[in-house]
């Protein structure tokens, strides 16, 4: 038998990976080894020049739920993984309510929060609008780096001075005293100490995104004694939720052997694995 007619007579499952996180890369680059799956990530888009994950890449938005039903059933998805940014809330639901539709199966991955350690000096907010009008101050020189998509919160700000770091050059005006820097993580403990005693910052303000690429500048607040003002994690409705890669995998397995631990019964809190 020659190997092409070999694979094609193997059982192949087809994952879809929604993207844009280094989770969801690494998800990708360990996945798309295994020649059990085809691996497809999906990503929204928003960075003009994107670390491209390993395996097949589709980009854009799906067209809500109904486009995303149409993609799962006519790209025949066996499994969608979700390791988009815990504060994408809209593609999260979306994914819900397609794989409840279609009977796809989902598997959901949430990197932890960060948690307050001795020395930090943190308040939390539940958003980015009441973070603007907490660090809207004269003489607060603040360091922004709540990402391109929300900035336009602080174009009205007209006290404090901002230091704003994005991948992308943002749309939307900017805060009336503000310094723009285009930098991607990771970013390390040296570089952002520096960069915040150089601009003198007061205050930083940052979403609880979790994870190691962005922790840097909130050690190096820690160290220098800087407010931090963390904007909370939105709630996403789900019945299960992976806090760690290795829980995806074995969730992964279990899957694909038809294991009967996949089935979780709802419950009105998420469980976290
Ligand atoms: P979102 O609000 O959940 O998604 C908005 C729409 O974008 C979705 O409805 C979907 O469009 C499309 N979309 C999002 N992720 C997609 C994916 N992986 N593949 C295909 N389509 C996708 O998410 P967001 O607009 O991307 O981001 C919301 C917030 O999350 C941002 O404010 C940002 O702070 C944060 N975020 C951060 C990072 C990061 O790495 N720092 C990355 C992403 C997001 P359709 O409805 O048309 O399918």
């Amino acid at each position: 038998m020659s190997s092409a007619t070999h694979q094609t007579l193997q059982r192949t499952h087809r994952v879809l990976i929604l993207g844009g996180t280094s989770e969801a890369s690494q998800l990708a680059a360990r996945l798309s080894e295994r020649s059990d799956l085809i691996v497809i990530s999906s990503l929204a888009g928003r960075v003009e020049k994107p670390a491209l994950p390993a395996g097949l890449i589709r980009t854009g938005g799906f067209g809500g739920v109904p486009g995303l039903i149409e993609y799962l059933l006519k790209q025949s998805i066996d499994v969608v993984i979700d390791a988009t940014h815990p504060f994408a809330t809209k593609i999260s639901c979306n994914a819900e309510m397609a794989c409840k539709q279609t009977k796809t199966l989902l598997i959901a991955f949430e990197r932890p929060t960060w948690r307050p350690q001795q020395g930090d000096d943190w308040v939390e907010v539940p958003d980015v609008e009441s973070a603007a009008l907490l660090v809207d101050k004269p003489r607060n020189r603040v360091f922004l780096s709540v990402g391109r998509q929300e900035l336009n919160r602080f174009s009205e700000c007209g006290n404090a001075w901002f230091l704003i770091r994005t991948i992308d050059k943002p749309t939307v005006p900017l805060p009336q005293s503000s310094k723009l820097i285009l930098s991607r993580g990771p970013f390390r403990l040296h570089d952002e100490r520096l960069l915040l005693q150089q601009e003198a910052i007061t205050h930083i303000v940052s979403k609880n995104s979790g994870g190691e690429a962005t922790y840097a500048k909130i050690e190096a607040a820690r160290e220098l004694g800087i407010e931090v003002v963390l904007v909370d994690r939105p709630v996403i409705p789900r019945t299960t939720v992976c806090t760690h890669l290795d829980k995806v995998y074995l969730r992964l397995d279990e899957l694909l052997a038809g294991h009967p631990a996949w089935k979780v019964e709802p419950t009105e809190d998420t469980t976290r694995l």
